[in-house]
C-alpha cells in the first residue's frame, strides 16, 4: 500500500524481520549521533593505578533503548556497516582520551576492540593513522584489542597486518585469550604486547581448580613471550586475590568498575 512494497514470506519468523528491521536502523545510526563509548578501567594488580581503559560500544535506539554490542555487532559485521562504525569508535576513542589528558588526567591508555572484518580490512591502517594524527595522540596510547581466535584463523595474514599496525606504534592485545586454540609458533611471532584472559577462566575460578591451572599456565606463557597479561570479568574479591597471587599484571570487571559513559569516568579520574 501507498507505494511501499514488502516483500514477505510465510516462512521468514518474527527473528528475521526483526533482524531486517535493526540492520535498517543501523545503517542510520551513526549519522543519528545513536552510537556512544563507555569506558571500563584496567588497574594494575591488585588494585590500581589506572593503567588504562577499554572502549565499549553502546548503541542508543530511538524505541528500543540501550542496544548491546553483541546484539548489533554482529550485524554490523555481517552487512560492512562495521568498517564505517569502527572508524567513529576509533576517532571517538582518541578524542577522548586526549580531552581527559587535556583535563590533567593521566589516563595512560585507550583499549579499542577490533572485529575479524575491520582487522583484515585494507583501510584499517589509514584509519588509525588519520585518528591518530587528527588528535594528536601518541601511537603508544592506543591499544587495538583483536580476539585470539581473529589472529589465529590465518595465522601469516594476521602476522603481516600485526606487524604493520606495531610498526605505526600501536599496541595489540589477544583478546580472550584461552578460546582459540592458539599455534604457539605464531603467537611466538606475534608483535603483542598483551594476553588477556578470557571471563570463561574467571568466572568460577577457585584456588586448585583446572581454571585456575590454565590462568596460570597461560601467565607463564605471557612471562616467557614478554607479555602483559590482564584477566577480563573480575566480579569478586577473591578472584581479585588469586589472580593476583597466580601473577596477572592487571585486572578489569565490575569489581572495579563496569564501563559507564565518559563523563562519570572522568569524574571518578
Ligand atoms: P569483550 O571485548 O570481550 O568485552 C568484555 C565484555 O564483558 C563487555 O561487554 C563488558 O561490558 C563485559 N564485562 C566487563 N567486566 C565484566 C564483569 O566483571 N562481568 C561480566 N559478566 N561482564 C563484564 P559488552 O560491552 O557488552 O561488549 C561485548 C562484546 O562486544 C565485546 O566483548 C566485544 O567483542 C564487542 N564490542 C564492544 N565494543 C566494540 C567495538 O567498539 N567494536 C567492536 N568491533 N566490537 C565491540
Ligand atoms: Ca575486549
Ligand atoms: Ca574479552
Ligand atoms: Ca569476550
Amino acid at each position: 500500500g501507498r507505494n511501499v512494497y514488502c516483500f514477505f514470506e510465510p516462512s521468514m519468523n518474527r527473528g528475521a524481520h526483526e533482524q531486517l528491521a535493526l540492520v535498517q536502523d543501523l545503517r542510520r545510526a551513526l549519522s543519528l549521533e545513536q552510537f556512544e563509548l563507555h569506558y571500563q578501567p584496567k588497574l594494575r594488580a591488585p588494585d590500581g593505578p589506572l593503567v588504562g581503559v577499554e572502549a565499549l560500544l553502546r548503541w542508543h535506539h530511538h524505541e528500543r533503548g540501550l542496544v548491546m554490542p553483541d546484539t548489533f555487532i554482529p550485524l554490523a559485521e555481517k552487512t560492512g556497516l562495521i568498517l564505517e562504525i569502527g572508524r567513529w569508535v576509533i576517532n571517538e576513542a582518541c578524542r577522548q582520551l586526549m580531552e581527559w589528558r587535556a583535563q590533567g588526567s593521566e589516563v595512560p591508555s585507550v583499549s579499542v576492540n577490533l572485529s575479524a572484518t575491520q582487522f583484515r580490512s585494507p583501510g584499517l591502517l589509514g584509519k588509525i593513522k588519520e585518528a591518530l594524527a587528527r588528535h594528536g595522540m601518541p601511537p603508544s596510547s592506543l591499544i587495538l584489542e583483536i580476539t585470539e581466535s581473529t589472529a589465529m584463523h590465518d595465522p601469516e595474514a594476521s602476522l603481516v597486518i600485526l606487524q604493520r599496525l606495531s610498526a605505526l606504534g600501536v599496541q595489540i592485545s589477544i583478546d580472550d585469550f584461552g578460546t582459540g586454540y592458539s599455534s604457539l609458533l605464531y603467537l611466538k611471532r606475534l608483535p603483542a604486547s598483551e594476553l588477556k584472559i578470557d571471563r570463561a577462566f574467571v568466572k568460577d575460578l577457585v584456588p586448585g581448580s583446572e581454571d585456575a591451572a590454565i590462568v596460570s599456565a597461560i601467565i607463564a606463557l605471557g612471562r616467557t613471550l614478554n607479555l602483559s597479561v590482564i584477566a577480563e570479568g573480575v566480579e569478586t574479591e577473591a578472584q581479585q586475590k588469586l589472580l593476583t597471587e597466580l601473577g596477572c599484571t592487571s585486572l578489569q570487571g565490575y569489581h572495579f568498575g563496569r564501563p559507564d559513559a565518559a563523563a562519570s569516568i572522568g569524574a571518578r579520574l
